[in-house]
């Protein structure tokens, strides 16, 4: 079984590294395409504006308020429900939307020095969802010049990284594998590949040189320590079997909550698959029985 430990967790609790040994490629892929892909969150898709007086078209404002993170309590609104369902259900995604609303106006006296104000992600007020915020509320939407007026209602709905890149709650989710070395008879100690490694991997024990502690950490099978071996002495491969898995979250949902939406999604894609075989099965006995 393998093992999983975690190894840093930031302060913020958006950034964390995990260990996991005994562990697969593919499985670490299959987490990793999950994560990135299949969770589900909110975000704006439709925007209805009814006054925009600004410099910036409608269609560019509408784009930037789509691209801006939000942030709902599973309480109000349960996104798991979405990630584990089978089939797209109407009254469920009716459900799973919220609405809110963008009033700003500059109301400085046009004939004065003129004084621009920027609207932000925290100028946008939740109409029905008492939770629902953008996640950070310093990202700008639009300047105001004097009389310049902004009034618009936007809809969230509910959707995954594969149908667009706003619903993914990460911008950062890689694993990499963990290197292992093999170091020949033939090896002289002349120590070139300790000195060769550009980020201070390697180092000699017992006349050999070994990867340990934070060379493991920062080796990046590069090779080039392998390449400037007079000897050709030294192997460094993959294991394909240990690996360190790094998350960095948008803010949309937490680490938990993630882990909550990929339990369902698998649970709900295996079921998928075992029917399917179940299926074919009977089909199969069905007609070899007739015959
Ligand atoms: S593979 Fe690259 S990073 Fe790793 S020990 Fe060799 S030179 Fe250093
Ligand atoms: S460069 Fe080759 S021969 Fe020299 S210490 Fe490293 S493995 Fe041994």
């Amino acid at each position: 079984m393998p093992k999983v430990t975690l190894m840093f967790k930031s302060r913020d609790n958006l950034y964390y590294e995990f260990f996991i040994e005994n562990s697969d490629v593919h499985i670490m892929n299959t987490l990793r395409r999950t994560i990135l892909a299949e969770t589900v969150t909110l975000a704006i898709h439709d925007v209805y504006i009814n006054q925009n007086t600004s410099v910036i078209p409608d269609e560019v404002i509408a784009q930037r308020l789509g691209l801006i993170p939000l942030r709902v309590e599973p309480s109000e609104l349960n996104l798991t429900e979405e990630a584990a369902a089978v089939e797209p259900d109407l009254k469920r995604l009716y459900k799973l939307t919220a609405r809110l609303r963008l009033r700003k106006i500059n109301t400085e006296d046009a004939t004065k020095v003129t004084k621009v104000i920027t609207v932000y992600s925290g100028d946008l007020e939740s109409i029905d969802k008492k939770t629902l915020r953008p996640v950070y509320d310093n990202i700008p939407i639009v300047k105001l010049g004097p009389k310049q007026e902004i009034d618009l209602e936007c809809i969230a709905k509910v959707g995954r990284g594969k149908d667009h890149a706003k619903f993914s709650p990460v911008s950062t989710v890689a694993y990499k594998i963990m290197p292992t070395l093999n170091v020949k008879d033939n090896c002289t100690s002349c120590g070139e590949c300790v000195n060769a490694c550009p980020y201070n991997c390697l180092e000699m024990e017992l006349g050999k040189p070994v990867l340990k502690s934070l060379g493991l950490y920062n080796c990046d099978l590069c090779r080039i320590c392998v390449r400037h071996c007079p000897e050709k002495a030294l192997e460094i491969e993959p294991n394909n079997r240990d690996f360190i898995f790094r998350i960095k979250l948008i803010g949309q949902l937490q680490i938990d909550e993630i882990l909550d939406q990929i339990d369902a999604i698998f649970e709900r894609k295996l079921d998928y698959l075992v029917d399917k075989i179940e299926e074919s099965i009977n089909e199969y006995l069905k007609q070899t029985t007739q015959e």
